[in-house]
């Protein structure tokens, strides 16, 4: 468990001359489940896009498995282990279930055999996902898509998984089934990073949690911790 497998450090990242990222340290150890909690702007989606190479930082290094990866490509950081699944899902609407699915796999599953194991691993997670397989994925309702984004992201057998705003636009109940298989997915193997403005429902499956303000890490701690933190009970958990 201690191993620590993702490291930014000191991380920033303007957008012009406005500093979206100041100075972020954070790390996410093997095996565990780490969610970054902000409001809507807080920097949240600019830590994922610093990591996965889309945003080149201003200062600051990202450190995976001990090696850097700044300025790395996206295909080579899936190459390494790391597959994002970005906010808003960005699927392939006119493809099908299936085709989204597959093409999630292209870059590392090179044989038919890996290709069907990572489509069954799916497919059992979201078994919805088997009865909807030939229908366009922009048919699909907004949680089967959700699901279909991540069974996608996870085609390639990531080492780390990185997840922003799953619940986005869900409802509570679907909101609920989609963190129960988030944590599944922890539990068989996969270390995730989750970016969520839902802390109640990350908190309850998360290990450990970054609060976030304007791009800026105000507080970190075990989720229990943050959990029953006043603070935080007030700002996002309303109670
Ligand atoms: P959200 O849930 O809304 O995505 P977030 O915590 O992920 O919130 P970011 O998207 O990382 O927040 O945005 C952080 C700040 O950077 C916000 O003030 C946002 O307006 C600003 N920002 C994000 N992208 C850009 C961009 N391309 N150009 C300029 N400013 C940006």
């Amino acid at each position: 468990m201690s191993q620590v497998k993702l490291q930014a450090s000191e991380l920033s990242v303007n957008y012009g001359p406005f500093t979206a990222l100041e100075g972020i340290n954070m790390n996410v150890k093997n095996g565990e489940l780490v969610v970054l909690l902000g409001a809507n702007g807080a920097g949240k989606s600019t830590i994922f896009r610093a990591i996965s190479g889309l945003n080149k930082p201003s200062s600051g290094e990202v450190h995976f498995l001990g090696k850097e990866i700044n300025g790395l490509s996206p295909d080579k950081l899936v190459k390494l282990g790391i597959v994002q699944c970005p906010e808003g899902r960005k699927l392939f609407p006119m493809m099908s279930v299936y085709e989204n699915l597959h093409m999630g796999g292209f870059v590392l599953r090179k044989s038919k055999k890996e290709i069907k194991e990572s489509l069954e691993y799916a497919y059992d997670l979201f078994p919805i996902l088997r009865d909807k397989k030939n229908q366009a994925a922009g048919s699909l309702s907004g949680g089967q898509q959700q699901m279909l984004a991540i069974g996608r992201a996870l085609m390639s057998k990531p080492k780390l998984l990185m997840l922003d705003e799953p619940s986005l636009g869900l409802a509570p109940l679907i909101v609920n089934q989609m963190f129960e298989v988030i944590q599944q997915i922890n539990q068989q193997g996969t270390t995730v990073l989750l970016a969520e403005q839902n802390a109640n429902a990350a908190l309850k499956i998360a290990d450990r949690g970054y609060v976030i303000e304007n791009g800026q890490i105000v507080l970190e701690g075990k989720s229990e911790e943050l959990f029953n933190n006043e603070e935080i009970r007030k700002a996002y958990i309303g109670a």
